[in-house]
């Protein structure tokens, strides 16, 4: 349906690549519904270029310049300049109904059954589950609703700094009200989730249809080796991400890198796709350089475990950090490589 949209937000160009690989793989998946992406002014060139070709709809959101009521909320609450970006989207009037979801989330089959569902209709969050994630809700544009959820804001804040803790106040009796507004967790399923309960993941993780790479790794702060489909970042939240991290690389890969290279022509840009060498592993420092300093290839990581167990152990983010799988343990490994 016309007015009908699945939106999502990036106020910089890592959550753009995010945003490209989401709306590429709505698109692999043939929605129906028109994809709106939600951008900063600080999103470059190229990027929405790119942007413009996988959306239906950029829009440039700065609550910063726009002289209405989001700006008066910003100037009091300078604390909350995402969160009231993402609010933004209330304000798509253009549409009867929206599904907003996070640029770090990936999907994984057709999802258009969920414009079935009423305002506010979100999964539970894995961390605290009487509160709903807000990386994939369901929701009715409305500049009275806009209008409410800013007073809110200005007034109470976010519990959390962020998005999820205005949402949750805002629309408070999401966890007793009414279950049909309760999605199922295979449409916001956390990587989190899969450690921390595993053998649920096991016997429902089949069935996810949306993957959120929630936390502060995402997708992007790692490299890739397209050849080889290995990926290098830290040790211990690459395992965690497991088998679906290796899903939003070979999209983004395949997918998004030769739009990204069409638009920045000559100009060099930092894809994350490298060809990976040996001396690589202990030296690699990802995108963003972020996480812990063992930064090790796929391949090593897997050679070096001994049996199929401790494979699966590992994969399940469940490794033995400070025994056999401690950093220096993992280093000796990477030297004899080096050698
Ligand atoms: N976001 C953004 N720029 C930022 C931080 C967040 O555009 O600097 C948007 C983006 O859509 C992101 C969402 O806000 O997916 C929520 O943030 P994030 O996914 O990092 O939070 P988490 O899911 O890890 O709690
Ligand atoms: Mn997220």
């Amino acid at each position: 349906m016309a007015d009908q949209a699945f939106v999502t937000l990036a106020t910089n160009d890592n959550y753009a690549r995010g945003a490209m690989v989401w709306g590429k793989s709505l698109r692999n998946h043939n929605t129906s519904k028109k994809l709106v992406a939600l951008i900063g002014p600080q999103v470059s060139e190229p990027c929405q270029s790119v942007l413009k070709r996988i959306f239906d709809e950029v829009r440039v959101v700065d609550v910063l310049d726009s002289g209405d009521t989001a700006h008066l909320a910003m100037m009091k609450r300078p604390d909350l300049g995402v969160t009231f970006t993402k609010l933004h989207c209330w304000t798509l009037t253009q549409y009867s109904k929206c599904v907003f979801m996070d640029a770090d989330t990936l999907v994984l089959s057709n999802i258009d059954e969920l414009f079935d569902r009423e305002e506010l209709s979100a999964a539970p969050d894995p961390g605290w589950p009487d509160c709903f994630n807000s990386g994939v809700f369901v929701f009715c544009p409305s500049m009275e609703t806009y209008g409410k959820l800013l007073q809110y804001c200005t007034e109470h804040g976010s519990f959390d700094g962020g998005d999820q803790g205005v949402l949750n106040g805002f629309f408070n009796n999401w966890a007793t009200a009414d279950i049909s507004k309760h999605l199922p967790f295979i449409y916001n399923l956390s990587s989190i989730a899969i450690y921390t309960y595993l053998p649920a993941f096991k016997q429902y993780g089949g069935n996810a249809k949306v993957v959120h790479f929630l936390g502060k790794t995402k997708p992007w702060s790692y490299a890739f080796d397209p050849k080889t489909k290995q990926i290098a970042g830290s040790v211990q939240e690459a395992a965690t991400h497991s088998t679906f991290l290796l899903d939003w690389w070979t999209l983004y890969s395949s997918a998004v890198v030769p739009m990204l290279q069409e638009q920045y022509g000559d100009q060099p840009f930092h894809s994350g796709c490298v060809e990976f060498q040996y001396s690589d592993m202990v030296t690699f420092q990802s995108a963003q350089g972020e996480g812990p300093s063992a930064l090790v290839h796929a391949q090593a990581l897997e050679s070096q475990l001994s049996s199929e167990e401790r494979k699966q152990k590992w994969e399940q983010g469940q490794a033995d950090y400070m025994g056999m799988d401690s950093f220096d343990n993992i280093k000796k490994k990477l030297d004899t490589f080096l050698k």
